[in-house]
Parts: structure tokens; C-alpha cells; sequence
């Protein structure tokens, strides 16, 4: 029995695939070439003046057991769809890499340019403020082949692992009391960190943190909090690549902050909270860590999240003489969808993607704008030491509320649903549509 056991041992370590990772990660200048109007923010009066800070799309290849992944991030506010399926046929034509093997994150930075129609009801744009976004879009979408085809290409021998720290400044920004302060609402604090060494080096690091990137509010191109965390670690550890991945940061914003054109002041905020998130990460990695030795198994899929009924064509004229600014942009657009489909839309195929690297780590990738409960949701059902979840993968269709923040109304989910050009708020069934594909793909990715 003993010799049994001990065989057995011996076949699983030499089967291919079985912990032996080859791993590669570049990163690519994505900062405009022109001025161009900035993102995330609908009160800009302007385009972009000038550069503070660096802006990048950056690339993790791993490889195991001859099958390819990517983890893509970016400071940027977000993509379209057209823009996501571009990317992912293109990486998949070029490199092989299937769609389920592709994760493409970015920090949701609000000091990035507008990219595709990514929020594009929410900026009034003169045509040719809109040209340059085309411009931009189309050289960035050359951006993200590039750093991923430079991450494939340097592949060597790497060894995996993860661990997670903590860092304190998110605050659930819902809650208001009288005078605008905040009560204490939910949030997850967790700073995730992967990190990839050679021979002991560390050559490359995601981590995550559950915060929007609205530290700044000014004109000048920034990565917000998450580029300067990036910044801190990539001059802490020279040669690596540092990868910010946004998690459930719906509802949370860094506090204080102070909103604007640019001071010294907000300036010092912002990279305070990312020298506080890169002190987590360094803290993590001088630290022990677990071994991520399991192979890689993916899944991708679609959740039919409903919406509400939405307004009737003569409800939609009525209101439009009354109208102007965005409620106006956004009426015409409702009208705009029933004049080509005959209808307004009562669900949206929401992709959901989990990576499964055996027992030892599990990535659970969400669409657009998520809220904390999420987060919370399937570290709770997955194990809170080798989960991490992050928001903000694949189109951002919009905010995605749980149950909870949905019975609460407010901004995330229900008023603020028109600038993504949506005929109303999430049915009620969305955090259950959202769970049951996230569990049967847990299921299909078991080692
Ligand atoms: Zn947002």
C-alpha cells in the first residue's frame, strides 16, 4: 500500500502541467498622443492639457501544461464591446488563446482618455473631439496585441504564488448623513497579490484593490492612485512588471479626496493611496507566501441579467422636448434602439469568466462596474485565503448592484443606468443570474 501511494505521488509530479508554469509580462506606453477628452467624469469642460503620470496596457502570459493564458490590465476607465471582441479574436487568430484564457481587466481610471463608446452619452462631444477618441481607440486596440504577443514572446520558467495584505482608505460611498459624510457601509479591504519569480526574482506582480480611481479630477492624464502603485513596486523591484487589477469597487471611492482641476494636493492624495496599496504588496511579498502550483483551468460564459420593464415609445416623445444635457442624450438614444430593433432590450448577456489553478487559487473575473457584495459573495463561498474576485473584466455595460444595493436604489444600479444607455434598473433576479453562472463555472473549472 505504502509503494502504491508512494508511486503515485511520483506519477502526478512528472505529469506535465502539473506546477511546471513558464511565464511572461510586458507593458506598453498608452498615453494620447493629441489632446482628447478625458473619461469617467460627465462635468469636463475640455480635453486632456499635457501628462502628469504615464499611462499603460500591460500583459500577463502564463503557460502550463502547454495551454496559454492571459491576464490583461490597463489604466483605463474601461472598454466597449466591440472593442473587447476585437481584442480577444485578434489575440486568439494571432496567439492561440482561447476566449475563456483571455481576462481583460482595467483600473476603471478616471484621468484616462474616453475609448470607444465606452460611456459615450455621457460626454458631449464636438465631431471632432470624437474623431480623436476613434484615433486613440484605434492605435490602443494595436496597444493591447502588442503587449500581449511581448509577454508571449518572453515566456521562461517562472514559480507562482499568492498571498493577500491589506490596505484601508476604500469607503463604501453610499451612505450619506446629513452634510455629506459617509456612515460605515460594507467594503473589502484585500489587496490580492500574484507573484511571479524567476530563481527567486521577482519578475512580475498582480495585485487588486476594491476602490474606484477617482483620487484625481483634473485635465492632465494619470493612472490615479493605481498607476502610482504600479510606480512605487516597479521602481521597488526593477525589471518587473506591476499589474493593477481592479476588484469590486462599485461603490467605494477613496476618501479623502478633494475634486477639481488638479492641486498639489490631490496630486499628493492620489499617490499616497498608491504608495499605501504598493506598501501592502511589498509587505505581502517580503512575507511567506502559498505556492501556486495547480494548472489552469477556465471557464467562460454568459448570465442573462434582466432588466426592469423600461419606458414605452410615446412615454420616451413625451419626455424629450422636456429634456436637455444627458437625461435629453439619453432619451434619444432609447428612441434611437426602438426604431432599429422595434423594442427596448429586458435582459443583457453578461459574460462571467473563473480561473481555477487547481486547489491552490481561484480568480473569479465579473463585468463592469461591481459592487462590494460581490466580492464578499464568493470569497465567502469559495474560501477567503485563495480567492480573488476582481470587477471590472470585459465591456463596462454599466454598474452591476447586488440584491442588496438595488433594494437600496441610489446611484449604482438604478439612477445611474441612463449614461450607459440602459432603458432602466437591473430586475432583482441580477445577483442571483450573476451567482448561479459563477458557481456552475466553479464547478466545470475542479481540479
Ligand atoms: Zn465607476
Amino acid at each position: 500500500m505504502r509503494s502504491f501511494c508512494l508511486a503515485a505521488i511520483v506519477l502526478a509530479c512528472a505529469l506535465p502541467g502539473s506546477g511546471e508554469w513558464r511565464a511572461g509580462a510586458a507593458s506598453v506606453n498608452i498615453n494620447p498622443t493629441e489632446p482628447v477628452w478625458l473619461a469617467g467624469y460627465g462635468g469636463r469642460t475640455g480635453p486632456s492639457r499635457g501628462i502628469l503620470q504615464d499611462i499603460f496596457v500591460k500583459a500577463l502570459a502564463l503557460e502550463n501544461g502547454g495551454e496559454r493564458s492571459v491576464l490583461v490590465t490597463s489604466d483605463l476607465v474601461g472598454l466597449d464591446t466591440k472593442m473587447v471582441e476585437e481584442i480577444a479574436s485578434r489575440t486568439q487568430q494571432k496567439f492561440g488563446v482561447p476566449r475563456e484564457r483571455l481576462i481583460l481587466n482595467y483600473s476603471h481610471n478616471h484621468s484616462c482618455p474616453v475609448t470607444g463608446d465606452v460611456l459615450r452619452l455621457y460626454y458631449e462631444l464636438t465631431p471632432e473631439q470624437g474623431a480623436a477618441v476613434g484615433r486613440y481607440t484605434r492605435r490602443l486596440l494595436d496597444q493591447y496585441i502588442e503587449a500581449i504577443g511581448t509577454a508571449i514572446a518572453k515566456l521562461e520558467p517562472a514559480e507562482l504564488s499568492f498571498e493577500q495584505g491589506l490596505a484601508g482608505f476604500a469607503v463604501n460611498r453610499r451612505r450619506a448623513r446629513p452634510g455629506g459624510r459617509k456612515l460605515a457601509g460594507p467594503v473589502d479591504h484585500d489587496v490580492p497579490v500574484l507573484a511571479v519569480r524567476t530563481g527567486g526574482a521577482l519578475r512580475a506582480v498582480a495585485f487588486g484593490y476594491s476602490c474606484h480611481t477617482t483620487a484625481l479630477s483634473g485635465y492632465e492624464v494619470n493612472g490615479d492612485y493605481a498607476g502610482y502603485a504600479q510606480e512605487a513596486l516597479e521602481k521597488a523591484y526593477p525589471g518587473a512588471v506591476a499589474l493593477f487589477v481592479m476588484g469590486c469597487g462599485g461603490d467605494a471611492n477613496p476618501l479623502p479626496r478633494v475634486m477639481g482641476v488638479t492641486t498639489p494636493e490631490a496630486v499628493e492624495l492620489a499617490s499616497m493611496y498608491g504608495r499605501i496599496v504598493a506598501k501592502a504588496v511589498e509587505i505581502v511579498l517580503r512575507g511567506p507566501m502559498q505556492p501556486v502550483r495547480g494548472r489552469l483551468k477556465a471557464g467562460y460564459t454568459i448570465a442573462e441579467i434582466p432588466f426592469q420593464k423600461g419606458p414605452t415609445r410615446e412615454e420616451l416623445a413625451a419626455r424629450l422636448p422636456k429634456e436637455k444635457g444627458l437625461p435629453r442624450r439619453a432619451t434619444e438614444h432609447l428612441l434611437r434602439v426602438y426604431d432599429r430593433e422595434g423594442k427596448l432590450p429586458d435582459r443583457y448577456p453578461y459574460p462571467v469568466q473563473v480561473w481555477r489553478f487547481g486547489a491552490d487559487l481561484t480568480l473569479v473575473a465579473l463585468t463592469g462596474e461591481s459592487v462590494v457584495d460581490y466580492c464578499l459573495r464568493f470569497k465567502d463561498a469559495f474560501g477567503w485565503d485563495n480567492t480573488w474576485v476582481a470587477g471590472y473584466n470585459n465591456e463596462l455595460l454599466s454598474y452591476v448592484p447586488s440584491l442588496r444595493v438595488l433594494r437600496e436604489g441610489g446611484y449604482e444600479g438604478t439612477t445611474g443606468m441612463a449614461e450607459y444607455g440602459h432603458p432602466a434598473p437591473y430586475g432583482y433576479a441580477v445577483e442571483e443570474a450573476i451567482a448561479q453562472r459563477v458557481e456552475e463555472l466553479y464547478e466545470e473549472t475542479k481540479p
